[in-house]
């Protein structure tokens, strides 16, 4: 299909099917937008080409999908204030019949970014430059520093927390005539353990830079791990296509990977294959997700996500609330969604699924974890946990006998502290009713006089009915 056909099929409504895929488990098939149906294989798969063909501004936009003339005009005031580029691999993973499509919502400007809905957003919303000793370089939690290496990312994020720097024309210039002191800095400091070397993209640099920074850092005996903030396994999985580059982050030994999915359709068959390939090279990977108005904030996409991330072998590490950067404040949501969502993903998927909810604090305070209580109350002999399911259970940490005292009789969570009850259970809990159905069908077997070995079960609670909603032991 030639230029002008796509740009006509555009404008009669495009062949969607070919880009949803939204019942599809992760990882998703390999897409390609029309207009890049007759690229060779070689070329598409090619990091240089996907690079230099990045659609990059609104005129290419504009023949590619759907926008209101309101938009245009904004989106157009808006190209002098940010970056654009959007290569043509991640491009062809939008619906383009979607405008609320969460791939789009990542990678192509809106209007929105020239807003401040609450006027609370900043340009340095966690004053990294504040704590910036060396130009580059954070040094904020005692025994970890920040490195950005590069302004460059191989796809701008709408969303991105260093907009100020990433998406403003020009970047931070000073970068590289200061790398040498970032790596004097980190030397002189022995407490510093970690390193995660950041930007924009590291994996966007020359190799010569990314060597002499990953190099440089490994050898600094009291740096046991060096992290690599990239999303390039998301955006350019091709770069990683080239095993040189995965070879020098494996001959490195300390390397982490950190990258940073925040939606299912993602995790294609690209991004599963170079994940991949940096776990055969003995490169951890771990993943940050942002959570994204339109984008990820439902339970569905966030297991979606999680479970997908958990099938290509990368562990969800953190879940970050969008930080209140200036031109990023549309995709803020509360912080109670996202304690609903982990109250969602907690007992219902394996641990191994679920990442740290963070909110990176103002002033500088660092990430502070945020989740559902779990602790529902404590006396000095116990604490009353909550599970996943709503059961309240009296959990002695320590081996004392239990005081029984006179007491005041007391009820409900007073009385899984006082020790008279050990759980309150809700009186619908599917993992009861199974366990009745298991009793029920061991008893049945053995009635029938099978021989097979009849396992003996312990009894279960009666549940009696309550009016709080909880049975009661
Ligand atoms: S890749 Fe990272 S640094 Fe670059 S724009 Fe996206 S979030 Fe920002």
């Amino acid at each position: 299909m030639s230029e002008s056909e796509v740009r006509a099929s555009v404008a009669h409504g495009f062949p969607a099917e070919q880009f949803c895929g939204e019942d599809e488990e992760p990882p998703g098939k390999s897409r390609r937008h029309p207009l890049w149906r007759d690229i060779p294989d070689h070329q598409w798969n090619d990091w240089r080409w996907q690079s230099q063909n990045a659609i990059r501004s609104i005129r290419q936009l504009k023949g590619l999908i759907r926008f209101t003339p309101d938009e245009i005009e904004a989106i157009g005031n808006l190209e002098t204030e940010y970056k654009t580029a959007i290569p043509p691999y991640y491009f062809s993973l939008i619906n383009p019949d979607d405008m609320d499509d969460p791939i789009r919502l990542q990678s192509i400007p809106s209007p929105l970014e020239k807003t401040n809905p609450s006027g609370y957003e900043l340009v340095d919303p966690l004053e990294e430059d504040k704590d910036s000793p060396v130009p580059g370089l954070t040094h904020r939690y005692p025994d970890r520093a920040l490195l950005v290496t590069t302004h460059v990312c191989s796809m701008y994020c709408r969303f991105c927390t260093r907009k100020r720097a990433t998406m403003v024309r020009g970047g931070w210039d000073s970068i590289s005539r200061d790398d040498e002191r970032m790596i004097e800095y980190v030397r002189a400091h022995s407490e510093i353990r970690d390193v995660i070397v950041s930007g924009g993209d590291p994996l966007t640099l020359p190799v010569a830079k990314l060597r002499f920074f990953l190099e440089n850092l490994a050898a600094i005996p009291h740096v046991d791990v060096v992290r690599i903030g990239t999303r390039v396994p998301v955006t350019l999985p091709q770069r990683l296509f080239d095993q040189s580059l995965v070879d020098l982050l494996s001959s490195v030994g300390k390397v982490w990977v950190q990258t940073h999915f925040n939606h299912p359709r993602e995790i294609t068959v690209e991004s599963a294959r170079v994940c991949m390939a940096l776990l055969r090279a003995g490169v951890p990977v771990n993943n940050h997700t942002v959570l994204l108005r339109g984008v990820n904030d439902s339970l569905d996409t966030m297991r979606q996500l999680m479970r997908g991330l958990l099938k290509i072998k990368v562990r969800p590490y953190y879940l970050f609330h969008c930080d209140p950067v200036i031109g990023a404040g549309h995709f803020r949501t509360s912080v109670w969604k996202g304690m609903e969502i982990m109250e969602g993903l907690r007992g219902h998927m394996s641990g191994l699924g679920i990442p740290t909810y963070v909110v990176d604090s103002p002033h500088g305070g660092g990430k502070i974890p945020v989740m559902p209580n779990y602790v529902v109350s404590a006396s000095d002999d116990a604490v009353v946990l909550r599970n996943y399911e709503g059961m309240l259970v009296r959990y002695q940490a320590e081996d004392k006998p239990l005081q029984t005292s006179d007491q005041t009789r007391t009820r409900g969570v007073s009385s899984l502290l006082q020790g008279s009850k050990s759980a309150l259970i809700p009186e619908n809990s599917e993992r009861m009713v199974r366990r009745q159905l298991n009793l029920l069908t061991t008893s049945n077997v053995g009635s029938a006089g099978c021989q097979s070995e009849v396992v003996e079960k312990e009894p279960l609670m009666p549940l009696e009915r309550s009016v709080d909603g909880f049975a009661r032991e």
